[in-house]
């Protein structure tokens, strides 16, 4: 077999594998609980359905141009007016198969080899691959302070005259925090004065808790789309739970989309009309379920908070947003990958390790679950891990003693 160097450098995604490494041990009847995914357990909205299903009935699906029917990217200019106070034109989007074929199209366009492009851990397990498959160099600031949130002079330490862009991923995957407005505003006004591209990956903005606020950063720049460094990334998967439904957008100056255009072109034609017409249906319906959705989310992080603040070696940055949280176990075992190993082997509980996202000795756990399956998924981590827990535990119908603390 002859593999490419380069595809050969490029690592599994640890939350598919994950997926399906969980898939196979439930196959089996394990009572597995899945605190790794990043999936909500909703149904897709009832607009997206009946949008989608009217274009199936009709029995008439071709391509559609490139970057995206008309009518969706209609939706997606009000969506951008209402939550950005900016009224992008149709030649600055272009529809992708997900927010990350999205962010693929811009790094694609935007990177010559050995280009760099900062990333703020931790980061979202995908941006370094992606960075990696355009022959780009990803280059990691980490907090000094061991927190989630990078301070500007760190950030400016980390550039270099190779430095293409930064991706900023607020409200954050995986940490679940919210960078300050301070912080936001600091990097466009950097960004614009260095000529590197500000990507907002913006998946999670309106999944947000208590009243608080992600503000986007276009607010805090005069130019216009045309003229400003910011690009900006979003989609339907996480704001209306349609994972499966594969639809993101990118919106950026027309050069870069059309470059962009180009590139998807060549590649994967144009997304199913069939998923679009649900994105649009999604869009331009009834509300409710995203806020349906982000109350869910908030009860089930309530929910997941309490219980790990009962947990004695757990230290925990409160989310504010998003469906996940970035615990610091680094008090039971330093290594994360070890340790999810070890969680799912004796107790069934599905993490994904802190390592994948730049944060070593933390765990990722999702709430975008039942409250029961967050109740007993910490409880089943605290079981095997903390010796002041009882030393018997139901998992299924089987009774489970401890004999390893
Ligand atoms: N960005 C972040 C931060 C994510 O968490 C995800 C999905 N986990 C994506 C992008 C990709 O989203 P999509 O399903 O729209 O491709």
């Amino acid at each position: 077999m002859s593999i490419s160097q380069l595809a050969r450098s490029i690592a599994e995604s640890p939350t598919l594998a994950l997926n399906e490494q969980a898939r196979l041990l439930r196959e089996k009847g394990e009572a597995v609980i899945h605190l790794g995914i990043g999936e909500p357990k909703n149904k897709a909205p009832i607009n997206a359905i009946l949008s989608s299903a009217a274009k199936l009935t009709a029995g008439d699906i071709k391509y559609t141009p490139t970057d995206g029917i008309p009518s969706l990217k209609r939706a997606i200019i009000r969506y951008t007016e209402e939550n950005y106070d900016r009224v992008p034109e149709p030649e600055q989007i272009l529809v992708a198969a997900g927010a990350k074929q999205a962010i693929f199209n811009v790094l694609f366009s935007l990177l010559n080899p050995q280009d760099e492009v900062i990333l703020l851990a931790p980061y979202w397990v995908s941006y370094p691959e992606m960075i990696k498959m355009v022959y780009g160099v990803p280059v990691v600031v980490r907090p000094e302070d061991g927190s989630f949130f990078p301070r500007m002079k760190e950030i400016e330490q980390a550039v270099s005259s190779y430095t293409k862009a930064i991706i900023v991923n607020s409200p954050n995957n995986p940490s679940g925090v919210i960078y300050p407005d301070s912080l936001i505003a600091e990097l466009v006004e950097f960004c614009e004065k260095k000529g590197i591209y500000m990507i907002t990956d913006d998946i999670y903005h309106k999944l947000v808790f208590e009243g608080k606020s992600a503000t986007p950063a276009y607010k805090f720049t005069k130019k216009d789309i045309e003229s400003t460094r910011v690009i900006s990334i979003n989609g339907i998967s996480k704001l209306y739970g349609m994972t499966g439904f594969r639809i993101g957008w990118s919106i950026a100056n027309k050069a870069i989309t059309g470059v962009m255009l180009n590139v998807q072109a060549q590649t994967t034609s144009c997304t199913s009309l069939l998923l679009q017409a649900a994105a649009e249906g999604a869009m331009t319906g009834i509300q409710s379920t995203v806020e349906a959705l982000r109350l869910t989310l908030e009860n089930n992080r309530r929910v997941m908070v309490n219980e790990l603040t009962s947990f004695d070696g757990v230290k925990l940055i409160k989310p504010d947003a998003t469906y996940y949280c970035l615990p610091d176990f680094s008090a039971y075992n330093k290594n994360s990958v070890e340790l999810s190993k070890f969680l799912l082997k004796k107790a069934l509980v599905v993490t994904v390790p802190g390592k994948e996202f730049g944060m070593e000795g933390h765990l990722r756990l999702s709430y975008a679950t039942t409250v029961k399956d967050v109740t007993q998924g910490v409880e089943r981590i605290k079981w095997a891990l903390d010796p002041n827990s009882p030393n018997e535990i139901y998992i299924g119908d089987r009774k489970l003693v401890r004999d390893w603390l």
